[in-house]
């Protein structure tokens, strides 16, 4: 096991620079997640963790050891890619035995190895098989298997559970989550999902174009995102994020929010005596930070719902304030349709702020 320091890296491929400056400390037996749009380096990043490309500039260090200039074979690490990258003319055993074969390891302790990680991956049965016969979900196993057998200091993945279908994934999700437990394995995980990133992950590094917009644990993440891109990227339904003015008032922020002909005033935190004047701001509003009230309630607006969608343990509402949509969590019951009004109010002590030209969280 072993830390992973990533230290102002760049890369450029010619003039072209798809990584500015990128700083992570990965710390011993943790699991980071990169996570981020299609194009946004992650791939990128982790390649150079590897040894597989080239750093433009800045520093990658091991357990310790700047590995710049190492190649990954002396790495000491493993990687498990979205395309599983099996050798199609070998069996499973073979497979999971390869890279101890080119280190000359002796056959009785490949052997015994073969059987641990088989029996950890449930694929003992399929030893025999070559990746042609083998269902996704079983080369994926494979896969893993060929990595937990080099036993490295760090693991590598990219996007190892895209090729699944969604209740696979689910399943190998959770293994990979025990597997970390079991092993305190340091992890370095690339995903564009963030349900995968938020369920897998110690710490999260949002990426966007080729920059880390966030790095934090899934809850620092979710519940403070740095920036609207955060904010809108992490969480299902999107994080509502909506237009308001902030005063400040006798010793307190107020926030306008508009919903139609109707506002309401809403009690942010308290100002300090010299706090003045107004400014624009970005009101972020989980689908959740919604609370239902009954007609009488001061604070509250009234939508229409134009959209019910029941997901089994949770019912989402969708309506329409200002042009834009909304997304309100449903009590279950009682069931509510398309078309009905209801009264939301924002619980404010959960909402995240933000300056809509600097698109930057701001703290009151
Ligand atoms: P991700 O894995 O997040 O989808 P990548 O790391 O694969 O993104 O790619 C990041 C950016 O770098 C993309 O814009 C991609 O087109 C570019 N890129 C990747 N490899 C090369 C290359 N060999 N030459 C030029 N551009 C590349
Ligand atoms: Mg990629």
């Amino acid at each position: 096991m072993a830390s992973v320091s990533i230290r102002n890296v760049r890369r450029r491929y010619g003039s072209v620079t798809v990584l500015h400056g990128i700083d992570i400390e990965v710390a011993d037996g943790e699991f980071l997640i990169l996570v981020g749009p299609s194009g946004c380096g992650k791939s990128t990043l982790l390649s150079m963790i590897a040894g597989l490309d080239g750093i433009s500039e800045g520093e990658i260090a091991i357990d310790g050891r700047v590995v710049n200039d190492v190649g990954p074979k002396d790495r000491d690490i493993a990687m498990v890619f979205q395309s599983y990258a099996l050798y199609p003319s070998m069996t499973v055993g073979e497979n999971i035995a390869f890279a101890m074969e080119m280190r000359k390891v002796h056959k009785a302790e490949r052997d015994a190895v073969v059987e641990r990680v088989a029996g950890t991956l449930q694929i003992g049965h399929l030893l025999d098989r070559r990746p042609a016969q083998l269902s996704g979900g079983q080369r994926q196993r494979v896969a893993m298997g060929r990595a937990l057998a080099r036993n490295p200091k760090v693991f590598l993945f990219d996007e190892p559970l895209s090729n699944l279908d969604a209740k696979l994934r689910v399943e190998m999700r959770a293994e990979i989550k025990a597997l970390h437990q079991r092993l305190k394995s340091t992890i370095v995980y690339v995903t564009h999902d963030q349900v995968e990133a938020m369920t897998l992950g110690d710490r999260i590094a949002v990426m966007k174009d080729g920059r880390v917009q966030q790095l934090g644990t899934p809850q620092d993440i979710y519940e403070r995102p740095a920036n609207l891109y955060v904010a809108a990227f992490i969480g299902s339904p999107t994080m509502n994020l909506l237009p308001v003015r902030l005063r400040a008032e006798s010793g307190h922020w107020m926030a306008e929010l508009r919903s139609g002909d109707s506002s309401v005033r809403l009690p942010l935190a308290p100002a300090g005596h010299a706090a003045t004047g107004e400014r624009e701001a970005v009101l972020g509003l989980r689908p959740e930070h919604w609370r239902l009230t009954e007609e009488s309630e001061s604070g509250a607006l009234a939508v229409t719902l134009q959209l019910v969608e029941p997901t089994g343990a949770d019912t989402f509402g969708f309506a329409e304030m200002n042009g834009q949509r909304i997304g309100i969590r449903l009590p279950p019951k009682p069931m509510r349709h398309a078309g009905e009004q209801i009264r939301v109010r924002p619980d404010l002590a959960s909402a995240s702020l933000f300056d809509p030209s600097t698109e930057q969280r701001i703290e009151l």
